[in-house]
């Protein structure tokens, strides 16, 4: 399972704005995109106006790296997203949300996408009471997620939550008290936070 593992602030840095890919450290002040606006690299600090096509790309990758997805994956998901009923952007990004790992972090179960992750591959995570070891498993109405029921993991998961103080999305109810997560319908557009322009990515990837 290809994964990127690269530095994570420099894609930040790529797309000028905070994905949220490092956890705890993006809500403090050794955030390096607070106060820089110098792109990585040698040809950083050179500025111009930028191409329809580069302004496309820069939203597919942002879209990309958000949600922590390699770009075979992400074409594949265009595709399911094409054969959805609806608006194809819509669809690929409810496709995206509604991926275990990011159904984790949106409800602080995990500080990251790449926490999350490793605690699916880890194997403690089940849907419906059965373990699910791939990250890019997608939930569906009525699944219930929940970490394994064993004490240390609860006890972490519980730390993390009152960590993040996530309020979980409309699309999903947590309940703390037994730390299940229970979908309660699919993704739409207004349940999706990354700021990303579908219809742009829509664009590029028809190509
Ligand atoms: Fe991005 Fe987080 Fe690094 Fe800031 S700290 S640049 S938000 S990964």
């Amino acid at each position: 399972m290809a994964r990127y593992t690269g530095s994570k602030c420099k894609l930040c840095r790529r797309e000028g704005v905070k994905l949220f890919l490092k956890g705890a450290r993006c809500h403090t002040a050794k955030c390096p995109i607070e106060g820089r606006t110098k792109r990585p690299g040698m040809h950083g600090w050179r500025r111009g106006r930028p191409s329809d096509y580069a302004v496309r790309l820069r939203e597919k990758q942002k879209c990309k790296r958000y949600y922590g997805v390699l770009e075979a994956q992400f074409l594949r998901y265009f595709e399911q997203a094409q054969r959805g009923r609806g608006n194809t952007g819509e669809n690929l990004l409810s496709l995206l949300e509604r991926r275990l790992d990011n159904v984790l972090t949106v409800c602080g179960f995990a500080i990251s996408r790449a926490q999350a992750r490793q605690m699916i591959t880890h194997r403690h995570v089940q849907v419906n009471g059965r373990t699910v070891d791939v990250p890019n498993y997608l939930v569906d109405e009525g699944d219930v997620v929940r970490p394994e029921l064993v004490d240390a993991t609860l006890d972490v998961v519980r730390a993390r939550r009152e960590q993040t103080g996530h309020p979980a999305p409309g699309w999903l109810e947590v309940n703390d008290a037994d730390l299940t997560i229970r979908v309660l319908r699919l993704p739409v557009r207004d349940d999706v936070t990354v700021e990303v322009e579908e219809g742009l990515v829509v664009e590029l990837c028809s190509r």
